[in-house]
């Protein structure tokens, strides 16, 4: 046992009887705190923000500068991010954030039974319960996440586009603008290209960094079988090898708390009729830690039409409501599993599942059905030592190829195709990566993630306590060539481990594959496809990119937000973030997701600014 591992000691029938009785006093201090509480304070805001992740944090700065004399009520469910003693802002702690309870949602995955592709009349089964991390502080996932800068291809954002035309506000031009306006790059001597294509006026730092000498050696060996050099994974193209850009400033995380949230807080707004003299002046946006929103609270004379105006929410121990003035509109943020669950709870989704849980329909829509994510599979190797430690993430250096349906592994013309669908994240080992090995082992990890899959899974409510964890499907590699792709790029990971610097001078030796009886096969040249199969299947993983489950489409193709992300059959109400992508973007999903809620913040700004107009139409005319 390592010396982090936590002591379990079982809790014996005293201990229960103690946490009862403990439970049972709380939950009479709440029926006390509501007893006394005489009066029901109605809170009311211009807009309700659910969820302060990545989204939330670009929504409520842009909105709170974008529109004169608004209130804004954030509300999220989990804390601030600076309570961690550092750990969320250190880059190279980012794998024991996501692990601290406190800051998890701690979702796990539905077991994924399969027939065998390989051998059909073989039963497969996908690893069981896969711990699916989701950021439960200000700032979300982005306050968790490996920092990895990337946008994805511009074909992605072109199949957006190409849902109809008033989908063309998503196309690349249109995106490549926004993520521009939101990033301030600071590469030292950015040549024209770079200038070009990267904004360096945003608030959201984007920085290179060092690299491990171990992972320029790997640079090189990748270079030495013929894949390009690639200095900005952001620029013309995405196909090679090369060192990734990390959403870091002056060598710290920069979270969207850290810089869109921050900047919001700094605006004061003037109570209507005080004198600006400082008295009566407030933070125009409030943002409520602790705060868990149970559901969607509709218009109840208006039943037809579905009108948000405003949410229910658990704070302190008691049941709390927030509504929003005649103008506003309740934006849920609260990410890809959060946010459809929220939907679900409020009677809209599919009429199946909510009324199996006994929650009324309100409008029937396929709420959580197009489940995306970019599943991974880890390949080791060990290495003689690599004893610097600095303050990095590890996991520097990246490979972007194009696969190899067949499971071949890749040629040459593979490695400069346009559209590459793998992405081999190279990282050093740590023993949370690779459970067999423990903390004195020194070597490196390459993990290759299918950039874009065509399996696709979904998720559903295990029940309507606003509490329970819904259930996640993921469906990795239902389809073939998912798992053909992912063999292709592990096999190319082998050849890649072979190549001088890192066979000489490192001495990297892959560490073989675990077989059923826990022995090292320790040469798998001779694996099968079927040996392969069982590998992927055993040591497959998430890269924490679920999205999609709230689809941007037109409502006949299967959409539940339209493309100006209102929710179809709803008033008053959208969704933004990274559930409402109808394809998943080839790359990690943090920036795509601030980029989505900057060009969303444009349109709630448009429709605000109109609603606003005709109000004074209305008024001049009655005068
Ligand atoms: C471990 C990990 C590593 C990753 N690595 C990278 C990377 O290197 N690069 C990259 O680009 N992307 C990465 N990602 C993915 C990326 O960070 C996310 O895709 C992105 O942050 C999603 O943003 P979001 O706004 O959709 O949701 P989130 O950021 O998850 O925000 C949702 C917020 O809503 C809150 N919330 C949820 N439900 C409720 C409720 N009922 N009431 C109130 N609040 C609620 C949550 O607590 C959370 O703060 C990673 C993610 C993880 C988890």
């Amino acid at each position: 046992m390592s010396q982090r591992d936590p002591i379990i000691i079982e809790k014996n029938q005293e201990d229960l009887k103690n946490d009862a009785k403990i439970r049972e006093l709380w939950m009479k201090n709440i029926c006390d705190h509501d007893k006394y509480a005489k009066f029901k304070i109605k809170e009311t805001y211009d807009f309700i923000i659910v969820g302060a992740g990545t989204a939330g944090c670009v929504l409520a700065r842009e909105l709170i500068h974008g529109i004169p004399n608004i209130n804004i009520l954030v509300l999220e469910a989990g804390g601030p991010n600076a309570h961690s003693n550092g750990l969320i802002s250190l880059p190279c702690t980012w794998f024991q954030v996501f692990q601290l309870y406190d800051h998890d949602w701690g979702y796990v995955t539905q077991e994924q039974k399969m027939k065998s592709h390989v051998n059909p009349i073989k039963e497969a089964a996908v690893k069981n319960g896969i711990p699916y991390p989701r950021g439960k502080v200000w700032g979300g996932c982005s306050s968790l996440n490996a920092m990895i800068y990337l946008r994805g291809q511009a074909k992605q954002y072109n199949d957006w586009a190409a849902q109809g035309p008033e989908y063309k506000i998503w196309d690349w031009d249109h995106c490549l603008e926004a993520f521009k306006v939101l990033e301030n790059n600071l590469r030292e001597n950015p040549d024209e290209k770079f200038k070009q294509l990267h904004g360096f006026n945003g608030l959201h730092h984007v920085q290179d960094c060092g690299v491990y000498d171990i992972l320029s050696g790997l640079v090189d060996a990748a270079k030495n079988l013929g894949i390009p050099y690639n200095d900005d994974f952001n620029g013309e193209r995405q196909n090679g090898v090369g060192i990734y850009q990390f959403t870091n400033g002056e060598g710290k995380r920069c979270s969207l708390a850290d810089c869109y949230l921050r900047d919001a807080l700094k605006k004061v707004e003037f109570h209507p009729g005080s004198e600006p003299n400082g008295f009566g002046k407030v933070v125009a946006v409030d943002i409520r830690s602790y705060a868990h929103v149970l559901e969607i609270i509709w218009d109840e004379e208006n039943k037809k039409e579905n009108v948000a105006i405003g949410v229910r929410y658990f704070c302190n121990g008691t049941v709390r409501e927030a509504f929003i003035a005649p103008k506003g509109e309740v934006i849920i943020c609260s990410g890809a599993i959060n946010s459809p669950q929220i939907l679900m709870l409020s009677g809209v989704g599919p009429k199946e599942n909510l009324e199996a849980n006994n929650i009324k329909v309100r409008k029937e829509l396929p709420v959580g059905r197009n489940l995306l994510d970019h599943p991974s599979c880890l390949f080791s190797a060990k290495s003689t030592s690599e004893k610097i430690r600095h303050w990095s993430s590890g996991s520097e250096v990246g490979i972007i190829h194009k696969a190899n349906v067949e499971g071949k592994i890749p040629c040459k013309e593979d490695f400069f195709d346009e559209n590459p669908d793998i992405q081999i994240i190279a990282m050093l080992l740590r023993p949370c990566l690779e459970p067999s090995v423990d903390d004195s082992f020194d070597g490196i990890g390459l993990l290759s993630v299918l950039n874009i899959p065509s399996s696709v899974g979904y998720l559903e409510l295990n029940s309507n306590n606003p509490f329970d964890q819904p259930r996640i499907h993921l469906n990795y590699f239902e389809k073939p060539e998912d798992l053909y792709r992912i063999i292709s790029s592990l096999k190319l990971s082998r050849e890649i481990i072979k190549q001088p610097p890192l066979s000489t001078v490192y001495n990297v030796k892959e560490i073989g594959i675990n077989d059923e009886f826990g022995q090292w096969i320790t040469n798998g040249d001779d694996l099968s496809d079927e040996d392969w199969e069982k590998l992927v299947f055993e040591k497959s993983n998430t890269t924490f990119h679920p999205s999609g489950t709230v689809k941007m489409a037109p409502e006949s193709k299967g959409g539940v937000v339209n493309h100006r992300l209102q929710v179809y059959g709803t008033k008053n109400l959208r969704v933004i973030d990274a559930s409402i992508f109808p394809y998943i973007p080839s790359g990690n999903t943090n920036a795509p997701t601030a980029m989505v809620a900057w060009k969303a913040s444009r349109l709630i700004i448009e429709d605000y600014m109109k609603k606003n107009q005709k109000l004074l139409i209305l008024r001049s005319s009655v005068i």
